[in-house]
């Protein structure tokens, strides 16, 4: 599985210092590397947040699903397990993105079980983490499903 930066270039990105005042719109060109450096080297000032946009590299295709299942894993491993849905759901979520990625699972069956399982990790999770984990997932199934038909 290859790494955002070996996949993709950045097109431009838009980066805030943790003064909500203080933001920048930065255009960058290849192998920039996406880590608060780039805000440390842009302005001079520790990240506080950015959003980038980035698309693959000239005459490369890259697999959306790919990246998914990249964030998914993060997700799992982040949980920290103290309640259910948000443990299992993250389990679930990375075993369906990986069977999914190995053809293993129809896309017909992922479309009918993320989306009752995000609902459920939304209402049910403690924190932020656990209702925000299955957006990636849910993301690909809305804007790049096509990849797997
Ligand atoms: S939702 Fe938050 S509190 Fe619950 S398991 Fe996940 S990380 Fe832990």
């Amino acid at each position: 599985m290859n790494t955002i930066a070996e996949s993709f270039s950045v097109a431009f990105a838009m980066i805030t210092h943790l003064d909500p005042r203080v933001t920048a719109i930065v255009a960058l060109s290849l192998g920039v590397s996406l880590t608060s450096t780039l805000c440390s080297a842009v302005m001079g000032l520790p990240l506080g947040a950015a959003i980038v946009i980035y698309g693959a590299k000239k005459g490369q295709t890259v697999s959306m699903l790919d990246k998914t299942l990249n964030t998914l894993e993060f997700f799992e491993k982040e949980s920290c397990g103290k309640c259910v849905p948000c443990r299992l759901g993250a389990q679930q979520l990375r075993h369906f993105a990986d069977a999914l990625h190995h053809n293993r699972v129809p896309l017909q069956k992922v479309k009918e079980t993320i989306p009752a399982l995000a609902g459920v990790m939304k209402v049910a999770s403690i924190c932020g983490l656990g209702r925000a984990a299955s957006t990636p997932f849910a993301t690909w199934l809305e804007y790049f499903s096509d990849e797997k038909k």
